[in-house]
């Protein structure tokens, strides 16, 4: 498995509650974040691009995501909220601290992917 991650998807992974794209798409999130979760200490590298979590995705389009404009913007939202880098390591447990702290308990989580068409789950919890 490539180590690469949308910024985005660390909001994601959050609010992750086996709701998808597809029933595909939905195991294969699932099965990652519970890889990443059992080693927390792995590195991840930021890239805004198709990621291990757009592999089955049916809105991947040979490598590009068909709403590609907007999940760049929300990529380079999360980068900057979190002070963060393109192509930068990090562990993925730092990586979650910091979408926790900079991103979602500091109440800015909605400003960043508020038009997302999943918003309705993660604004409920
Ligand atoms: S291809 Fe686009 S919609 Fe699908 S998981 Fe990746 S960023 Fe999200």
């Amino acid at each position: 498995m490539n180590n690469y991650l949308r910024p985005h998807h660390g909001m994601c992974f959050q609010f992750y509650e086996g709701k998808g794209y597809s029933e595909d798409f939905t195991d294969h999130m699932g099965r990652i974040i519970r890889e990443m979760e059992a080693d927390p200490a792995q590195k991840i590298q930021l890239k805004v691009e198709t990621d291990i979590v757009c592999e089955n995705c049916p809105n991947n389009e040979a490598g590009v995501c068909s709403t590609a404009d907007k999940v760049k913007r929300y990529d380079e939202a999360v980068l900057k909220a979190c002070d963060l880098a393109e192509g930068e390591e990090i562990s993925f447990a730092e990586f979650t601290k910091l979408v926790r702290d900079k991103i979602i308990n500091a109440g800015i989580r909605s400003d960043i992917c508020g038009d997302c068409s999943w918003d309705y789950i993660c604004s409920a919890k």
